[in-house]
């Protein structure tokens, strides 16, 4: 992998760390320092404002605005309209005064910045020293959470203490809605204008009502075109306080307090921000009922609030906490990617889901891709199987917009959306959003392995099965049969692979239709013979025909698998082996990222891939090929993968760690585990790559730790890094909490709480239990 690290901040275990303010990177550290408790997400901004480049962002998960999608000419089924995640109320919206002097980084002269984010507590701290024009000396300290307990609060505590006077020092404290939107006018936002910095791009808010009810300010806004009201409230407590006024300001309202300072003194101001919006509903219903929901500010305080945050976190870690033991630079990797990970979804709502930038920023438009299903699921059934069953009724509440889909393109059943937030597809570059039609088997793939791992079949034998219903009509209606062979094949096709267009007989996709296929009679079987009135009533909704069983079934045994066989080599595509060669790993580093600097027509020529494709394959379903085709298939994919995509290098660290090449596992996992936080890819101004972050959870277990979901029973194949002297980690399986400790010398599993389970560890089927089982490490070639 031709990609290096940019290293810049401390390396500490449980804490990412910057000294001294660079605004060079201003962007990348807003990036790092997001939070997100699933409901919302917020960059690492400086909230008293800061009028130099940065991108102040604020997200609600699935919160849209509608957007045009301009095309030169139409045909039909190109998508013209779609929607994004706006950027939405600076609810930590500050302003500093003193002497007529404003506070703001960009201008105002400061030492001793140092800006933290705490990964056990989920608390980002920042101080420095303000040196104001008239000579006075204020040590500022900023600290802020997103609510882990009560999802839609926020909390912002500001401390100001004077070094050298007494005094007057004024905080105003409010919501901002007029925050401006970049993605709406292109990425290069900002214009040196007269020795200023001009913010370009669009306010997406249209402020309709301002008020206060008691102690609390209420302002209310609603998205310019799709008219999502939302509200916005907020709560602040001040220490010596010296009086208070309401302020509004353009599209900003709040108080404005003055507060007296006395030397070596802190003084603080504590806000509880609370915000409200529903996607079908009248601005006063969400008026009112976020002024309800923002009561609660009046029975707690910040302290209050802080501690229930921190219990929650305490709990959390408790279960998703990888430890390595010698390797710090890999041990904070792994906390910095398990806290974006989790934290951007919780598994709390089935209207939310995780968009691959999870809540940290505007490009990707806040979209809903394959990636949830591919690779967040896999690791959430062992860390919150609950969420799981959330983010399948995702899917299951957007079918009907699936079907439509379907039908619009003239096929059948259910064509799930390449990217989406409210279940129309948003991809308006048709070679993705038409021939990426893999999404659908993504869907059946997290419903199957959900099956298998919680058996869930109350959910199985009503949502479940309706999808898979209409997904394999899809499948079984989007394919052909070839003339020449009589296999049945899927033409025009774009696989998981994004550098080859319109390829025939993708082997990925063809493989997970004809195991969709399978699944979904298997189901139905099972239904007719356990569930009989779940059955009927699904073939009645469905109108489901006995021959359409039939002709699945036909069609996954007739489905094409272009595989060769004197090689024992799968190939990715119909014509796949016969492209020209492209030396991948000699490709010269300043032509990285390729999509940049390779016309696409010329990157579609060749077999260099983009990401895995066939190799998913033997990851999901491990039983179904031999060690060796593994290996060689292996082998032959990763020498022509250039891993452009982030989703990538964690895939193939697994299958190194498979074949005891250690040494590669471990340098995909350095990638996987510091992604954002050493910059890999050179644009994590751009937000952190939140489902990315997914693979250094699968690195771990699936990969070092070599645990594969398919067999009967849970397998293991633990081994260790080199470098590392022991790692830990925990699932949750069958209901229980499996401890998991690998060292140099002995594998041990032990449930921490629940049940036994059954195991295969080595190859041995064996029970653990709360007295914990010892074996010794099969050790791999370095
Ligand atoms: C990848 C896709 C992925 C998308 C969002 C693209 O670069 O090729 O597989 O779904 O990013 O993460």
């Amino acid at each position: 992998m031709i990609k290096l690290p940019d290293k810049y901040y401390q390396v500490c275990e449980w804490e990412v760390i910057e000294k001294d303010f660079n605004p060079q990177r201003a962007r990348i550290s807003e990036s790092v320092f997001c939070l997100a408790n699933e409901f919302c997400g917020i960059r690492g901004y400086f909230e008293e404002g800061y009028s130099a480049d940065h991108l102040l962002g604020s997200y609600f998960n699935c919160q849209y605005e509608n957007m045009d999608i301009p095309h030169d000419q139409l045909f039909k089924g190109v998508v013209t309209r779609g929607n994004f995640m706006p950027n939405s109320v600076d609810w930590l919206y500050t302003r500093i005064f003193i002497d007529d002097e404003q506070l703001d980084l960009a201008r105002s002269k400061f030492s001793d910045f140092t800006r933290v984010l705490d990964l056990k507590s989920g608390i980002l701290t920042r101080e420095y020293i303000w040196h104001t024009r008239s000579g006075k000396d204020i040590k500022v300290a900023f600290e802020r959470f997103l609510n882990m307990h009560q999802l839609n609060m926020g909390c912002q505590k500001i401390t100001v203490e004077s070094l050298n006077f007494s005094g007057e020092i004024t905080v105003r404290s409010g919501m901002d809605f007029g925050i401006l939107h970049e993605i709406a006018e292109g990425w290069s936002q900002i214009e040196r204008k007269d020795d200023a910095y001009v913010p370009r791009g669009k306010c997406l808010w249209e402020v309709i009502k301002t008020g206060t009810v008691d102690e609390l300010f209420a302002i209310e806004a609603h998205t310019l075109d799709s008219k999502i009201p939302h509200v916005s409230c907020c709560k602040v407590a001040a220490e010596n306080e010296n009086g208070r006024l309401p302020f509004t300001e353009d599209r900003a309202f709040g108080i404005e307090v003055k507060l007296s300072l006395t030397q070596n003194k802190p003084a603080s101001v504590e806000k509880l921000a609370v915000n409200h919006w529903e996607e079908k509903a009248t601005p006063e219903s969400v008026w009112n009922n976020g002024l309800k929901l923002a009561e609660q500010c009046n029975t707690t305080s910040y302290a209050a609030e802080r501690k229930k945050h921190l219990a929650w976190w305490e709990k959390t870690w408790n279960i998703i906490d990888i430890k390595i033991e010698g390797d710090p630079e890999l041990q904070q990797g792994a906390r910095f990617s398990q806290f974006h990970f989790y934290s951007n979804y919780l598994g709390n709502s089935d209207k939310l889901n995780i968009p691959c930038k999870g809540l940290t920023a505007e490009v990707y438009y806040g979209w809903i891709f394959w990636d949830t299903e591919t690779y967040c699921i896999p690791a959430y059934l062992f860390m919150n199987p609950g969420a799981v069953r959330k983010l399948l009724q995702f899917r299951y509440d957007r079918l009907e917009q699936a079907k439509s889909r379907a039908a619009e393109l003239g096929c059948k059943g259910a064509r799930y959306p390449f990217c989406t937030i409210d279940g129309n597809e948003s991809c308006g570059t048709w070679q993705h959003g038409d021939l990426e039609i893999h999404v659908g088997v993504a869907v059946s793939y997290a419903i199957w392995l959900y099956d298998k791992i919680i058996g869930d079949k109350d959910f199985i034998h009503k949502q479940g099965v309706e999808m898979l219903i209409e997904i394999s009509r899809y499948f079984a209606g989007r394919g052909e049969y070839s003339p020449k062979t009589g296999e049945y094949g899927i033409y025009g096709v774009m696989g998981p692979d994004e550098y080859h267009m319109m390829v025939n007989n993708n082997c990925y996709t063809n493989v997970m239709a004809k195991k969709t296929l399978e699944y979904t009679a298997s189901v139905l079987a099972d239904m007719r013979r356990n569930d009989l009135g779940a059955c009927e009533a699904v073939f009645a909704k469905t109108n489901l025909q006995e021959t359409e069983i039939t002709d699945w079934k036909i069609k996954a045994e007739k489905m094409r698998i272009p595989y060769d066989r004197d090689r024992d080599i799968y190939e990715q595509h119909d014509g796949y082996f016969d492209l020209p060669e492209v030396d991948v790993k000699n490709i010269p580093p300043e032509d990285i990222p390729i999509y940049n600097s390779w016309p696409y027509i010329k990157i579609f020529r060749y077999n260099m891939i983009k990401q895995p494709d066939f190799l998913l394959l033997p990851f999901f379903f491990s039983q179904d090929y031999a060690q060796e085709t593994k290996l060689k298939n292996f082998i032959y994919y990763e020498e022509r993968c250039i891993h452009e995509s982030s989703l990538s290098p964690g895939i193939h660290s697994i299958f190194a760690a498979e074949f005891d090449k250690m040494q590669m596992a471990y340098d995909f996992f350095v990638y996987m585990a510091r992604l954002d936080l050493d910059n890999y890819n050179r644009n994590a101004q751009q937000g952190l790559h939140v489902t990315s972050m997914s693979g250094c959870w699968l690195n771990i277990v699936n990969g070092f730790a070599g645990m594969r979901t398919d067999a009967e029973v849970l397998i293991f194949n633990p081994k260790i890094p080199p470098k590392w002297k022991s790692y830990q980690f925990k699932i949750v399986y069958k209901g229980s909490l499996v401890a998991i400790s690998i060292d140099k010398e002995n594998v041990y599993f032990k449930i921490e709480s629940g049940d036994p389970v059954e195991l295969k560890v080595y190859g041995d089927v064996v029970t653990v239990d709360k007295k914990g089982k010892l074996f010794a490490l099969s050790k791999a070639d370095a």
